[in-house]
């Protein structure tokens, strides 16, 4: 080191040219730009490079130069007739077994991680099943189907109707029961490769889909399978790539693949070592075709994935290029057809809703949460929730859009109930459709860790709600763009979520949360999760929505701009309401022993 400094006397200051005490500094560092750069020397790399190209050079040479690799019968038997119908045949079965399997994996992953027992049950138990059997076992069995039952009969039962009655043996032949028991294998393994993948989608993004109201299948559509297909594609192809080479089981069958037609010559012409090569030489294709779709594959699904800009290949480009232009055009048809005097605009939007909690009680196993809440906040003010961790706040704000459901009493939004719907005197409990429905209505949400879709451009974050209401795409992005602007990240609409600052990311998960125009917008601490320079500029954003007509409720530690923006402080305490008030009196004077306790800390 004190060498360098020796040799070049005006390395130290380079980034703060004419600092005083350095008067040389400015006329050095600019010379910096005619310094000669010498390339750091890596002698272990360049050793093993060599010690590489040795060993290329040792196999090429015993692989070529050995006369009893046969090279000549390889090449003669190479794109022979019967290997090409054998491989053939590999490739269908392959493909088949891929295609139904993988088809078939989806609703078993699905039923294996849905809540209902008895569905989770049957999915388990094939999944037991078909993995437990050896695909030779199983495909014997499928092929002497015939012996157990004669006819197949699909039909209406208890009645003469039917639909397809044939004789089993006619029905499965060899190929048919090659292809389904390959499925069955294939399907068994890929459920258990997705439902790792579902498994690996974080939990705040179903929570998030569920805040927006996205419909079930919409959920797993549009939010779960395609963040899990990052997990699940590398298992996926390991199957695939065992199934190429696992369809060699057929032969049992009769039915020559790619390596039972090898068999087969050199047991006629004993070119053992030649034959064997002509078959590896084709799995080592088909194997680096897989190898290039999966790279294609995954490099989709890894939109959005990381902070780096990901070069597109030149179809990505082609497509985004005429999604573009197709946006244009549907911006052009909206600017047309909505006249500018009726569109609603980002702040004078429909009026904020009223709402009731009424003797709420929620317990999780002994620990009750909520203990009797009853609060009435009204249409379009601020309402601020204070208290310390734990002591219920966000099982409140959870129970106001039914992510949580209460034990004891119920909310109401303008009289509505978003899980219930009432009857006289009594509650019936909604679908989950329709609780998802009420909710993109009336609710938004905003978390804590902002939640937004990582595989989604922001834009597509934000129209993803209004889209699933039946909002045309046109409408919705203009909306998208325009609350985009109102939040100061106008430039970012194309922006991956991951490459944006904390700061900006919660402000677009506001803006998500806008784009339905709630009645009633819900805060859970938006912005404990940022650093102390970024909290004020989504602070800003939620000063400004105040009073806009949206009822807001929002739980935080930032005392000042609660003192602020709140019309209504709350202080909950273990559950309970201790109190509530006004900022001056709930925050200047409060009358409560607990709040003076926790305002002293936290002040
Ligand atoms: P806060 O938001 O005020 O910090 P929460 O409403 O998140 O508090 O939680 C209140 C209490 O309920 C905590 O003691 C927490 O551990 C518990 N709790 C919250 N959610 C669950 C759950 N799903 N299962 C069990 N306990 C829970
Ligand atoms: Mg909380």
């Amino acid at each position: 080191m004190s060498d360098t400094t020796q040799q070049f006397p005006g390395t130290v200051p380079v980034g703060r040219p004419g600092h005083p005490g350095h008067p040389a500094d400015d006329t050095a560092g600019a010379e910096y730009a005619h310094y000669r750069i010498v390339p750091a020397k890596h002698h272990a790399r360049t050793a093993g490079t060599v010690l590489a190209i040795a060993l290329i050079g040792i196999v090429l040479n015993s692989v070529l130069g050995n006369p009893r690799w046969g090279w000549g019968v390889f090449a003669e038997w190479f794109f022979a007739g019967p290997v090409l119908e054998g491989l053939a045949r590999t490739l269908v079965l392959t493909g088949l077994g891929a295609l139904f399997g993988f088809a078939l994996a989806v609703p078993l992953a699905l039923a294996r991680v849905s809540r209902s027992p008895l569905l989770a049950g049957c999915a388990w138990a094939f999944i037991w099943l078909f993995r437990s059997i050896p695909p030779i076992v199983l495909l014997l069995l499928l092929n002497n189907l015939g012996y157990l039952y004669e006819t197949i009969w699909i039909g209406v039962p208890f009645t003469h109707i039917a639909l397809l009655n044939q004789s089993t043996t006619d029905l499965i032949s060899p190929f048919f029961a090659a292809a389904l028991g390959l499925t069955l294998n294939h399907a068994a393994f890929s459920a258990e490769a997705i439902r790792g993948g579902i498994l690996s989608v974080d939990h705040g993004q179903r929570e998030a889909a569920a805040a927006l109201g996205l419909p079930g299948t919409r959920q797993v559509r549009r939010i779960v399978l395609p963040q899990a297909m990052r997990a699940i594609l590398p298992t996926a192809f390991n199957d695939v790539i065992g199934l190429a080479k696992g369809t060699s089981v057929v032969y049992i069958l009769a039915m020559p693949d790619l390596f039972y037609t090898v068999q087969i010559i050199y047991h006629r012409n004993l070119e053992v070592i030649p034959l064997l090569m002509v078959a590896t030489v084709w799995y080592l294709i088909i194997l680096t075709v897989l190898s290039a779709i999966q790279v294609h594959i995954e490099r989709f699904y890894a939109r959005g994935a990381t902070r780096e800009q990901v070069v597109a290949s030149p179809l990505a480009a082609l497509f985004k290029h005429w999604r573009n232009a197709r946006a244009a055009a549907r911006l052009a048809t909206h600017a047309q057809t909505s006249d500018a005097g009726t569109t609603t605009g980002w702040a004078q939007r429909r009026v904020g809703g009223k709402v009731g909690i009424h003797n709420v009680s929620k317990s999780f196993g002994a620990l009750k949460v909520l203990d009797n809440i009853s609060l009435a906040i009204p249409s379009g003010s601020v309402t601020v929730i204070l208290g310390q961790s734990g002591s219920g706040k966000s099982t409140l704000l959870r129970s106001i859009n039914h992510l949580e459901r209460v034990d004891d009493g119920f909310i109401d939004i303008d009289g509505d109930l978003i899980g219930y719907r009432r009857d006289g005197r009594t509650l019936y409990e909604l679908k989950e459709k329709d609780v998802l429905q009420r909710r993109r209505a009336d609710v938004g949400m905003v978390f804590q860790s902002f939640n937004l879709f990582p595989h989604l451009s922001v834009l597509d974050n934000i129209v993803e709600a209004p889209l699933a209401s039946g909002v045309p795409r046109g409408q919705a992005e203009a909306e998208a763009r325009e609350l985009l602007a109102r939040v100061g990240l106008a430039d970012k609409a194309d922006a991956w979520p991951r490459q944006l600052s904390g700061g900006q990311q919660q402000r677009v998960a506001i803006a998500r949360a806008l784009a339905l125009k709630p009645k009633v917008l819900l805060f859970d601490e938006p912005t404990s999760a940022l650093d102390p320079e970024l909290v004020n500029e989504v602070l800003d954003v939620i000063r400004q929505l105040a009073r806009s007509g949206t009822t807001l409720i929002i739980v935080t530690h930032e005392i000042g701009f609660a003192r602020e923006v709140a019309d209504t402080i709350v202080f909950m305490d273990g559950g309970r309401i201790v109190e509530t008030g006004s900022p001056a009196s709930v925050l200047g004077d409060p009358a409560q022993a607990r709040t003076r306790e926790f305002l002293s800390k936290v002040l």
